[in-house]
């Protein structure tokens, strides 16, 4: 995973009282960029690792013990112009409000969340912290560009009986990633383990629900695949997600189905903006019930949607020892044809049609 942990020395911290929120922009303790660079590894690993902490949030409380968290991940991606620009930050707000009012934790005040992540990220893009944009990353349609990954999560204050949270605090924190799935064959294997049942928690986007998801995927690596993709629970017959990305699959006709939102699926962002591109190049978008065995039977392409990876094409799926081969991977795919156009406009290489880009 290209994950490391380098926070950005700028973070944003919101704190709920009990009557208002209160909030401060936290500049961490830092270098220049290419001083921090320079330093012999062990120097780099202590400066960066003590950006990872917060001096005053509570050791035991209803987060560390409980799950009791929600977060956002959403990017903001260097421009072929020079700039630096937010893919859709007020799509995140809302569903950070939604998550938090299915946690029963107190709301943010109207746009908080928007302005701490736009000035968060202004301010490390302002010390040198953010990437800037490289024509290279053209030639693999973006697959290698660098962005800024920008987490805000809920932290609650200190407890050690099960309760919900009345005094959280968001934390905002940055940092830069590259592409998240290398590429390669790209095999999904469908997983036993329940991630969300109805009445549930997966619609939230909430850390209790990820335990699952990493467990499922261990095991699919183990086997030899790449990802896990999650059944519904009542039948085991019904495609629902990945395991932190959405599902689509491409039918003869351009015939493009994904699985409707329902309390057992995360209302994914890129989900939204693949389904407003297909439709807008004339393509027969559905959201409906996806059968796993109609898509072994009749699916041209499949593919996985999320922030981190944006779209990641599959090149095959397993299911109950029966595996069927696509062909998303291929160049003059529908697939890649999609992902090569969210990239184009989220790094401002086309021009955006639907207001998703916001300035930094
Ligand atoms: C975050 C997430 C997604 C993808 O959502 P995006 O807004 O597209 O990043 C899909 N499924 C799960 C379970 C997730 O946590």
């Amino acid at each position: 995973m290209a994950f490391d942990l380098s926070i950005c020395p700028w973070i944003h911290c919101a704190h709920y009282d009990g009557e208002i929120w209160v909030e401060e922009f936290i500049e961490q303790n830092h270098l220049s960029f290419e001083a921090e660079n320079a330093l012999e590894e062990q120097d780099y690993q202590n400066l960066i690792n003590a950006r990872n902490h917060l001096q005053h949030l509570p050791l035991v409380n209803y987060t560390t013990q409980y799950g009791l968290c929600c977060f956002e991940g959403l990017k903001a991606f260097p421009q072929v112009d020079g700039s630096l620009k937010l893919f859709r930050p007020d799509r995140n707000c809302a569903r950070m409000d939604s998550s938090m009012k299915g946690l029963r934790m107190p709301p943010l005040r109207e746009n908080l969340l928007l302005n701490a992540i736009t000035e968060t990220v202004r301010r490390n893009q302002m010390i040198g912290f953010t990437p800037a944009y490289n024509p290279k990353w053209e030639d693999d349609f973006w697959l290698s560009g660098e962005a800024v990954y920008i987490r805000p999560f809920t932290y609650t204050e200190p407890g050690i009986g099960i309760n919900l949270t009345t005094r959280p605090w968001v934390v905002t924190v940055c940092t830069t990633v590259s592409a998240y799935f290398a590429p390669g064959k790209n095999n999904a294997v469908t997983s036993r383990r329940i991630r969300a049942t109805p009445l549930g928690i997966g619609w939230i986007k909430t850390a209790a629900n990820y335990v699952s998801s990493a467990l499922a995927n261990a095991e699919a690596i183990d086997e030899g695949y790449m990802v896990a993709i999650f059944l519904d629970s009542l039948t085991q017959e019904n495609i629902e997600e990945g395991s932190t990305s959405n599902f689509f699959a491409l039918f003869p006709g351009k015939r493009l189905v994904t699985p409707p939102l329902s309390d057992t699926i995360l209302p994914g962002i890129t989900r939204e903006s693949v389904i407003t591109l297909a439709r807008n190049r004339g393509m027969d978008v559905h959201e409906e019930i996806l059968p796993v065995k109609k898509v072994l039977d009749e699916a041209l392409e499949c593919f996985l949607t999320g922030t981190a990876a944006g779209i990641t094409p599959l090149g095959s799926l397993t299911h109950q020892n029966r595996s069927k081969e696509f062909s998303s991977l291929e160049d003059d795919s529908v697939s890649i044809s999609l992902l090569k156009e969210l990239k184009s406009i989220q790094y401002g290489a086309m021009k955006d049609p639907f207001g998703w880009m916001f300035d930094v």
